[in-house]
């Protein structure tokens, strides 16, 4: 146990588990028949980086004797380790993958700079590796993206619209409120044209008063 606490190079770990993503309350897959839930459920540590997955979800029977090592350590299609595929291996950071660059072949994918929260855990990327996002993580980001401005743009375009709808509301209330002054302006308005008749003949008499006085 010491030897393996010795071998452990994250000096902490993740909480979530890294093949499916559930947290300490237990994983989102569930787990294979052959394996008693509880069994199922316990974390295994990997011993060189801060990820963790389940007994299930890695489907194992024990934990192994050595200590576990998480997917990122071997090319998942390949399975050589960083100094048999040419002395570089890319790991993705939101999956748990690793890749070599010749497996890889032209399939793009993101570079990651550098992973601060694993930092913040105390470990640090051999030379080996690169963090990547890889050819579906980088997709799915691509598709959340594209989808999150789809949202923000249908969102604004909504709030276009109902602004609009109100301001098409607003004026056709001024409207019928113009129009239902206009219909008494109008009724008042016969008495009005007789009285505006009148009056100038009143004024201009007016007018003709003063000029005579
Ligand atoms: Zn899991
Ligand atoms: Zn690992
Ligand atoms: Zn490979
Ligand atoms: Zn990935």
């Amino acid at each position: 146990m010491a030897r393996l606490k010795a071998a452990d190079r994250a000096a902490r770990h993740e909480v979530s588990c890294c093949a499916c993503g559930g947290g300490p309350d237990g994983c989102v897959k569930p787990p294979p028949a052959f394996l008693a839930p509880d069994v199922a459920a316990e974390r295994l540590r990997c011993r060189n980086c801060p990820r963790i997955m389940s007994l299930g979800c890695a489907r194992l029977v024990i934990r192994p004797r050595m200590g576990w090592q998480c997917p990122q350590h071997h090319c998942r299609s390949c399975n050589r380790t960083a100094s048999e595929a040419g002395g570089l291996m890319f790991r993705c950071v939101d999956c748990p993958i690793a890749f070599c660059a010749e497996c890889n072949g032209e399939a793009p994918f993101d570079a990651v700079e550098s992973n601060p929260e694993w930092e913040d855990m105390g470990f640090y990327l051999p030379k080996s590796f690169e963090y990547v996002r890889c050819t579906d993580c980088y997709k799915v980001r691509l598709e959340r993206e594209a989808e999150e401005k789809e949202k923000a743009e249908a969102e604004r375009a909504e709030a276009a619209a109902a602004a609009a709808a109100a301001a098409v509301k607003a004026a056709a209330a001024a409207a019928a409120a113009a129009a239902a002054k206009g219909k008494s302006k109008r009724k008042g308005g016969a008495g009005k044209a007789d009285a505006g008749k009148a009056a100038p003949a009143s004024s201009s008499r007016g007018a003709n008063k003063k000029r005579h006085r």
